[in-house]
């Protein structure tokens, strides 16, 4: 049986996470958060992990950025938050992605094949959320949040660039890769993703054994990229800077 063929269909039907447009703070964002970490905890449970409170967690998250200017937060903000929600990846279960979040996860299969950020309790509560602070009463901006271009570090991506470090120093033994060879818009490594800015930098030498670098192309659509050439070799090369073993396969099985 080919399996080339479903992972290049997943990736026809690839989109973002962040893709839903939301203008403020997510509505309703303490019910969503409290009721994905109960759900997370109480019934998908996709690998051991040490419990937390939900509502412990949520005050946590709530005062790193509640009350404060937007454009102002630091890493450092979150880091309390995090650590509360942190736990060890199992050996050989990390997985990365970019630009490629609806085929990897289909192939992580919720934790069950590879474990993603999103399939960590602090990526699971957080993912596809919008939130930011304002110095005014209630302190927390329903209206409207800035976006990446409005300011350099917002309230998402200081979050996301704390979450994304800390989650990659936790992996062990092999880890993946998944990246697209057939987007026309964007490289399928670029120094700028949260991959390269803060995963693979974050990876341990000492603990981690390989990478796996998964290029994956979408059907009728010309391979713009493959390991041997496009942004693929500096990747290589990077990694092999960073002082990691790697393979790097097209379409894999
Ligand atoms: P990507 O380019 O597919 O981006 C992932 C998300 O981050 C998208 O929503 C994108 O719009 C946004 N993004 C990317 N670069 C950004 C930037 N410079 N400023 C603001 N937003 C930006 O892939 P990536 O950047 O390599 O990030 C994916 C990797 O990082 C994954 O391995 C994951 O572990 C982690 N991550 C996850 C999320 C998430 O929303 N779940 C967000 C950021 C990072």
């Amino acid at each position: 049986m080919d399996f080339n063929i479903p992972i290049a269909c997943l990736l026809c039907l690839s989109s973002l996470a962040s893709s839903v447009i939301t203008l403020g703070t997510t509505p309703g964002i303490q019910n969503i958060f409290i009721g994905r970490c109960l759900a997370y905890q109480e019934l998908l449970k996709p690998y051991p992990q040490t419990e937390v409170d939900c509502n412990l967690l949520w005050v946590k998250f709530v005062s790193s950025f509640a009350g404060k200017e937007p454009c102002e937060l630091k890493s450092e903000d979150y880091s309390g938050f995090i650590e509360m929600s942190l736990s060890s990846i199992p050996e050989d279960k990390a997985m990365f992605w970019s630009g490629t979040y609806r085929v990897a996860h289909d192939y992580a299969e919720s934790g069950n094949r590879f474990i993603t950020l999103e399939d960590t309790l602090l990526g699971y509560i957080m993912n596809g959320l919008t939130w930011c602070g304002q110095t005014a009463p209630p302190g927390v901006n329903y209206r409207n949040c800035p976006s990446y271009n409005d300011c350099p570090e917002t309230a998402s991506t200081a979050f996301w660039g704390t979450a994304s470090s800390q989650f990659a120093s936790q992996a062990k033994g092999t880890v993946t890769i998944l990246l697209d060879g057939s987007n026309p818009a964007r490289p399928a490594y670029s120094r700028d993703s949260y991959f390269a800015k803060f995963e693979l930098p974050s990876l341990s030498p000492d603990e981690v054994k390989m990478m796996n670098i998964y290029v994956v192309h979408a059907i009728n659509q010309p391979y713009r990229e493959t390991c041997e050439n496009g942004t693929l070799p500096a990747l290589q090369q990077a990694v092999k800077d960073h002082g990691l073993s790697y393979s790097c396969r097209d379409n894999p099985q």
